[in-house]
């Protein structure tokens, strides 16, 4: 069984993928060829945001839109303590200081209260100044921007929506990379619409925004010349080929994909609510399942069930094994356990079940027949 088939979702879509690169070869424009323009396009139209800027990787797409607002030294930058390396490293990179909040213990998001209190307790230090929320929509499940979106008006900071995993997830229909003043993705192919290699983009509503990120993915380069450079930027675009798996992917992605992995979900819920914690989603909330995550009662009991998991040839993945507050990288923060109760509990328990749009009824049996032996 596959963590996450990419096998089967290529033969799925052979046809069109493979003619997709084919076309994109014989034209030889293999960055910022025509498909790029015509998937930005897409996904706009998909998310509802008015532009997409498409660039090398979802961590680059975070790096470029904190550039856009000249986050640097002594800026305060909010993300969650419980997610992947880059929704604080981007502000790292750019001298800016990652403020790490803790989780909701129920949906893993970052806790309204505790952003509150960490954006409360930087003001009182008055060493930092609060720029830029980061919610991460963790494992498909947008953030809860109910409750992020009227505390950033009311400290007056930005909100970036990182939607690296959220990508198809919606609240009450809207759907993620939408939420915010700018929101990104990630193509990583194990992502909800991943490519065949890196690749990432920016969503904004505003013009000037989409032309200066059009810019600083081409070092800042001046809209019609492109040896007059006007700021400095990165060198981060989406490779034509990319663009060319992702747009058949994305037409399947919207036709059934993301149907059959609410299905999947569901299956696993009905099968396992009884014997773990199976994951919540909020009334209104719907999720791109980038993964199905459970809490099982310690972390012995889940070293247990993934050895069982393993014997049966069930891959299963711990997502995260610790927080950020407990990264090597970030050890001079000196941050304290103490200060992260939900995401520590999290990363003891948590274990992610095998999640994509071609898993079979028989396999999910199989996976829960397992555990709950
Ligand atoms: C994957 C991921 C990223 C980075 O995306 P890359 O394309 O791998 O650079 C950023 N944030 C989150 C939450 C992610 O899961």
């Amino acid at each position: 069984m596959q963590f996450r088939d990419l096998k089967a979702q290529y033969n799925a879509l052979k046809n069109e993928i493979d003619a997709g690169m084919r076309n994109a070869i014989e034209s030889s424009a293999f960055i910022l060829g025509k498909p790029v323009a015509e998937l930005e396009n897409e996904l706009a139209a998909y998310v509802g945001r008015k532009h997409c800027v498409t660039c090398g990787n979802g961590t680059d797409a975070l790096q470029l839109a904190l550039m856009i607002w000249g986050v640097g030294a002594g800026d305060a930058v909010f993300t969650s303590d419980f997610t992947y390396f880059a929704s604080a490293g981007t502000a790292s990179i750019l001298g800016a200081t990652p403020v790490l909040v803790d989780i909701d213990p129920d949906t893993f998001n970052m806790s309204a209260e505790a952003l509150e209190a960490q954006i409360q307790r930087v003001i009182a230090e008055g060493r930092l100044r609060p720029r830029v929320i980061v919610p991460v929509d963790l494992f498909g499940q947008p953030a809860d921007y109910d409750r992020i979106l009227p505390i950033a008006e009311k400290y007056g900071l930005k909100v970036l929506e990182d939607g690296a995993q959220g990508f198809g997830g919606n609240i009450r229909g809207k759907l993620a990379c939408s939420f915010g003043d700018m929101s990104t993705t990630s193509f990583f192919p194990a992502k909800p619409l991943g490519c065949y290699g890196d690749g990432g983009a920016v969503f904004t509503d505003d013009d000037d925004t989409a032309e200066r990120l059009r810019s600083l993915r081409a070092q800042g380069k001046s809209p019609t010349d492109k040896y007059d450079n006007r700021e400095i930027g990165m060198n981060s675009r989406l490779d034509t080929i990319q663009a060319a798996v992702l747009l058949p992917k994305l037409k399947a992605f919207r036709d059934y994909e993301l149907a059959a992995v609410n299905r999947a979900a569901e299956l696993y819920t009905e099968r396992l609510s009884a014997v773990c914690k199976t994951p919540a989603v909020p009334e209104g909330f719907y999720s791109s399942w980038a993964q199905y995550t459970v809490l099982f009662g310690s972390s012995g009991e889940r070293g247990e069930i993934q050895a069982k998991l393993k014997e049966k040839g069930i891959p299963s993945m711990i997502y995260y094994p610790r927080g950020l507050h407990q990264q090597k990288a970030y050890a001079d923060m000196k941050l304290s356990d103490e200060m992260f109760p939900n995401t520590l509990y999290a990363t003891e328990r948590v274990l992610s079940l095998p999640m994509h749009p071609y898993l079979t009824e028989e396999d999910i049996a199989l996976v829960t027949d397992t555990i709950i032996s």
